[in-house]
């Protein structure tokens, strides 16, 4: 979905909308890594215990469009675009000077911290309805949150350097590990990076973990917002729900084939171990 960040916005410093396939750490930054891991699977006996993450992930993801398509074609009550309605909400909360940009790519909405921006997607920031109201109050909270030092997004922000850093070698360092295991299985020095790369992408399954109550209280504050400034009715308020939700899926999930293939890799580096005492 959208486009592809640089620097700081790789380790998903941006907090989007739904879990961003190409945001999330820890995700392959590009094709040459996406075809090592696939030759990695003829050599790895473990590579079924991700199915189920994959799987999850990819009904996460229809689910949301779903979802964002049904409630898209359900205009809000109060006829306000995704702009309007951020900007409501943001200067009734006294965020006048937070500005609300349009984006180009599909449910690319974001907040940047860095600018201290709302970013709406073309389709959200025109557009007068239940899924543009709902995504920009959304954003909006992310602001929010901003604005109020709420501790979570603090800490979440703290570790993008460390979670970049991680997320760009840690398929390295696993790479290299298991080559050098195979090569030699006397030699520590495989096991050793192997373990590294294990521990580069713990870090990555972490800043995955952190993200979700960040999005969850988004979420929260969004329908509260959408509610006492009477943005939505409460008529309405199921449609802007569950499009929050699926998004919010779709972070659940990432973290969940995270942590599957977090696993993955702890079994391939007991599976080496076993077939040393052998
Ligand atoms: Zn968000």
């Amino acid at each position: 979905m959208g486009r592809r960040g640089v620097g700081l916005q790789e380790a998903g410093l941006w907090l989007r909308v739904g879990g961003a396939r190409e945001e999330r750490p820890g995700r392959f930054k590009n094709n040459n890594q996406e075809k090592m891991m696939l030759g990695l699977f003829a050599i790895d006996p473990y590579f079924w215990v991700t199915i189920p993450g994959v799987l999850l992930a990819m009904w996460a993801q229809y689910r949301l469009s779903s979802m964002y398509g049904r409630y898209s074609r359900v205009a809000a009550g109060r006829g306000l675009t995704g702009q309007q309605a951020a900007r409501y909400i943001l200067d009734r909360n006294g965020l006048t000077d937070v500005e609300v940009h349009e984006v180009h790519g599909h449910l690319s909405d974001h907040y940047d911290p860095s600018k201290r921006a709302v970013f709406l997607s073309s389709d959200n920031y025109h557009h007068p309805s239940l899924s543009a109201v709902g995504v920009a109050a959304h954003e909006v909270g992310h602001a929010i949150q901003h604005a109020t030092q709420y501790s979570m997004l603090g800490l979440r922000m703290s570790l993008v350097g460390v979670t970049n850093f991680a997320s760009k070698t840690a398929w390295f360092a696993i790479l290299g590990g298991m080559i050098l295991s195979s090569m030699s299985p006397r030699s520590g020095t495989g096991r050793f990076l192997l373990l590294a790369g294990i521990l580069l992408f713990s870090a990555t399954v972490f800043f995955q973990v952190i993200t979700l109550p960040v999005e969850y209280d988004a979420s929260r504050r969004a329908k509260a917002e959408l509610l006492r400034l009477g943005l939505v009715t409460p008529d309405e308020r199921g449609g802007v729900d569950k499009v929050l939700s699926a998004a919010a899926l779709t972070y659940v999930a990432g973290m969940v084939a995270a942590m599957l293939e977090l696993l993955r890799l702890i079994l391939i580096f007991r599976g080496g171990s076993r077939s040393d005492d052998e």
